[in-house]
């Protein structure tokens, strides 16, 4: 495992420590096979993989940060005050930016843009956005029915990923009855339906 030094002033190896110590061991593993995938999924769609590689890395960051210090973030460093309605599925990609920047010192926007959007999509995504999303779906660990259809359709065509994937999480949230995050219903609505 070795990411460029280019994105940080820390180095590879301490990058990985930071990350290692900030999570168990579980979704250690699920980083970096998410690395992997990201890096595949550059390769196969003409985008920096080295790059692609580290935000994959780093977007579950924040995953395991005590709740207590999400609210204490949310409410003084600027974020959406309706953030504090909701719990760490949505934080740790919105506000696990902030994590990042603070701790493994990454300021590159797109990278930040990459975490910040893996959990919801958004309505206008840039393809690292597109990269860490679908990764984080159809990494090798990932085990759920559908996961092979996502995977054929991911590679054959990054976009049609992100619409298949939206509207798997959509209809297994509303099945459960969890409140949809509204960023994840309009990108739902850009990128699921047929009207596009
Ligand atoms: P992970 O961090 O690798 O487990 O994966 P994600 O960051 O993609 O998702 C984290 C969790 O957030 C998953 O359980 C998703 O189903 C959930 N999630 C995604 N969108 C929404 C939403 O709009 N509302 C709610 N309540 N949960 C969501
Ligand atoms: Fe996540
Ligand atoms: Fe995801
Ligand atoms: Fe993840």
């Amino acid at each position: 495992l070795f990411f460029k030094e280019t994105y940080s002033p820390l180095s590879s190896d301490e990058i990985i420590a930071k990350e290692k110590a900030n999570m168990d061991n579980k979704r250690f593993k699920h980083c970096v096979r998410v690395s992997e995938t990201s890096r595949k999924l550059a390769k196969l769609n003409n985008y920096d993989e080295d790059k692609a590689a580290l935000a994959g890395f780093v977007h579950d960051y924040a995953k395991q940060v005590p709740k207590e210090e999400y609210r204490k973030v949310i409410k003084t460093q600027g974020f959406d005050q309706d953030l504090l309605n909701w719990n760490r599925s949505i934080w740790h990609g919105i506000v696990g930016t902030y994590f990042i920047k603070r701790d493994l010192k990454i300021t590159d926007k797109e990278i930040l843009t990459a975490v910040d959007r893996h959990t919801t999509g958004d309505v206008k995504m840039t393809t690292l956005d597109k990269i860490v999303f679908m990764a984080d779906f159809i990494e090798p660990g990932r085990d759920f029915p559908g996961v092979d259809e996502a995977r054929k359709i991911t590679f054959a065509n990054l976009d049609d990923g992100v619409g298949f994937q939206l509207a798997h999480t959509l209809s297994y949230l509303i099945k459960d009855r969890n409140k949809i995050y509204p960023r994840t219903f309009k990108a739902y609505n850009v990128w699921s339906t047929k009207k596009k």
